[in-house]
């Protein structure tokens, strides 16, 4: 039965989450009425079903929120169109996207206006991807794998490439050398983020050292899967658990050494059940595996500073 638990350091929260969070938090307080939010405000399930709790409501589409109310962006950004829109509506915008995907969005925004055509290396259909290419939407492509690189329809401009933030490290480099084959001359942004990159390193670390990996994370949360490909890639099996009601104790049968990680959305709170139960079923050590430390913070926005 487990003995040991290796926890990686760093997991859970990113500063962009926790910005989005503490901004929809000090919304929710500073108002009487009803506060919007344009899509999940973070990926996570207990986050959103808390602010749900608290009176927060969830809309896919800005027509969906009365005139004059509040609505705040989520951390994963929003297509211009979509400001426009709520602006239009004589909404009160808040946005809470992570200063990292702006800095996406500006060199989306940038590179087509100086005659690039795009590259946005990504998964089609996430909310991160969809708000990056509403940035240049007549310019931007979006390519998940080096064979989407080998179907492209050859164009005219120059190639300029982006990336999601939150991207398997390994998986992305192997589809921008596809980019590189096909377009040697290419500009190259690989934008996957700090937290993205340091939750990953962290994962495998503890993964090759361990009989069993898990992640928790929503399904949705595109950090929180990536985390648990990069832990089974090592060889080592691996599950991505909302908490830990979804854990099958049949999983720890023969497994001495747990490996423990959460996407950077996640509350820190979900692993401590996690925690208690192994310890309950035997696990006599909780060794943390730091492999980074991280000290950013981000600025709030200026609609909350003033
Ligand atoms: Fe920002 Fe990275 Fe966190 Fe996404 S995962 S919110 S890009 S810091």
């Amino acid at each position: 039965m487990p003995h040991t638990i290796l926890l990686a350091e760093p997991r859970g929260f990113c500063a962009g989450v926790v910005r989005a969070i503490n901004v929809l938090d000090q919304v929710l307080e500073g108002s009487d009425g009803p506060v919007y939010a344009f899509h999940e405000i973070v990926h996570n399930r207990y986050v959103v079903d808390d602010f749900r709790s608290r009176g927060a409501i969830f809309v896919e589409d800005v027509s969906e929120v009365p005139p004059g109310a509040p609505i705040v962006f989520s951390a994963h950004g929003v297509a211009p169109d979509v400001v426009q829109a709520a602006r239009d509506r004589g909404l009160r915008v808040i946005d809470a996207t992570c200063p990292l995907v702006t800095k996406v969005h500006l060199e989306t925004k940038k590179a087509a206006r100086d005659g690039f055509d795009v590259l946005l290396v990504g998964h089609e259909g996430h909310d991160e991807v969809m708000g990056t290419k509403g940035e240049a939407p007549d310019r931007t492509r979006v390519v998940d794998t080096p064979h989407d690189v080998q179907s492209l329809v050859a164009g005219t401009r120059p190639i300029f490439v982006v990336t999601q933030t939150t991207l398997s490290v390994d998986d992305t480099a192997a589809t921008i050398d596809a980019i590189r084959d096909r377009y040697p001359d290419a500009e190259v942004r690989n934008d996957i983020c700090y937290a993205t990159t340091n939750r990953q390193a962290a994962v495998k670390v503890i993964a090759e050292r361990a009989d069993l990996v898990i992640v928790i994370g929503s399904r949705n949360s595109s950090n929180s899967v990536r985390l648990r490909e990069v832990a089974a890639a090592t060889g080592t099996p691996a599950y991505r658990v909302d908490g830990i009601e979804e854990i099958d104790p049949a999983w720890y049968e023969g497994v001495g050494i747990v490996g423990l990680t959460a996407g950077a959305s996640v509350p820190d709170t979900l692993l401590q059940p996690i925690i208690d139960d192994l310890r309950a079923r035997g696990v006599t050590r909780v060794e943390p595996v730091i492999v980074a430390e991280e000290t950013i913070e981000f600025r709030m926005p200026e609609e909350i500073t003033g």
